[in-house]
């Protein structure tokens, strides 16, 4: 589950991937839900049957009680073996602050190190229980910042360094096109950011630390799909068909029959499943269809018209 707690962050870095309507805003969602109460963080667990969060933001650590709060209640609720990890900065990562995380049931930390004097908030989480990663993203030409970060990280004994593929977003594509940075392939990778990672990648190849390279393809066709398809699979309705995309089908059917044996009805519409269609149409049940499919979150993906009476 990704657990968004807050858009606010103290940094500003001009490839930010952020969105807009939550950056610099205090809102929290639960995948694509919006949250009001932490509670909203379990039932959406439940939802997908998650078994584990990845805190995000902004950064999480400048609601540091509202962070540690959530950890008590996922690991109270789902048991210590749900495994949750953190990113942040490490700005706001004094000793207290991750005393407190660790405390919590923290399992992983991941750092952004945005600033160089952020790495002394890196080796300070080294000195706790938790597992100490950095995510960073692969700006293109950067080869020589990012291999000594990674050099840095190995040598302190950080597990893991995640290269993730510079995205170009709505709203960061302003910051990023005066620089060159365009659009390469899929729906956001920057143009260089994959070779940088390669050449890193290939640098360290013999290094004694684990290096990850996620590319945008990657976290929209596998990362999102597998989360929708787990939602789907645990949530879908029993009239609800769901497809290899992890969206939801179903038929919206308006007639003047009752038709709540095979589905529910809202709004004046039955909703019920696409596969008993052609049989209500057959027994004149049915005056209007409609085909819709959505993501597991309820946004539409596509409205269809497959039957009108009088047409
Ligand atoms: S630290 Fe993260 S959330 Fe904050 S500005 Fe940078 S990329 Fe955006």
């Amino acid at each position: 589950m990704v657990v968004f707690i807050s858009g606010e962050c103290g940094d500003s870095c001009f490839y930010c991937p952020v969105s807009e309507g939550r950056f610099g805003k205090d809102r929290a969602y639960a995948n694509e839900f919006p949250v009001k109460d932490l509670m909203d963080y379990v039932y959406e667990s439940y939802r997908m049957k998650a078994v584990g969060a990845g805190i995000t933001g902004g950064d999480p650590l400048l609601h540091l009680d509202r962070v540690v709060e959530l950890i008590g209640i996922l690991k109270s609720e789902f048991g210590r073996s749900y495994h949750v990890h953190l990113y942040t900065t490490g700005r706001y990562a004094t000793s207290d602050a991750l005393r407190e995380l660790e405390r919590s049931g923290l399992d992983e930390i991941r750092f952004h190190p945005v600033k160089e004097s952020y790495l002394e908030a890196v080796e300070r989480a080294l000195r706790t229980s938790m597992d100490v990663g950095l995510e960073v993203p692969a700006i293109p030409g950067k080869e020589e910042w990012l291999g000594g970060l990674v050099q840095w990280a190995k040598n302190k004994g950080v597990k893991f360094v995640n290269i993730n593929e510079l995205e170009i977003t709505e709203r960061n594509a302003g910051n990023l096109a005066p620089l060159g940075f365009n659009i390469s392939h899929g729906l956001a990778g920057a143009k260089g950011s994959f070779e940088t990672s390669l050449r890193v990648l290939q640098e360290f190849s013999e290094a004694e630390i684990s290096l990850h390279y996620c590319s945008s393809v990657y976290k929209d066709v596998v990362e999102t799909r597998t989360r929708f398809l787990r939602t789907v699979r645990t949530s879908a309705k029993p009239y609800e068909e769901y497809t290899g995309e992890g969206t939801v089908v179903r038929a919206l059917v308006r007639t003047k029959e009752d038709l709540l044996d095979y589905g529910e009805k809202r709004e004046e519409m039955y909703s019920v499943s696409p596969s008993i269609v052609e049989e209500l149409m057959k027994k004149g049940l049915a005056d209007e269809v409609w085909l819709v499919e959505e993501l597991p979150y309820g946004q539409k993906v596509s409205e269809t018209l497959v039957f009108r009476r009088g047409k």
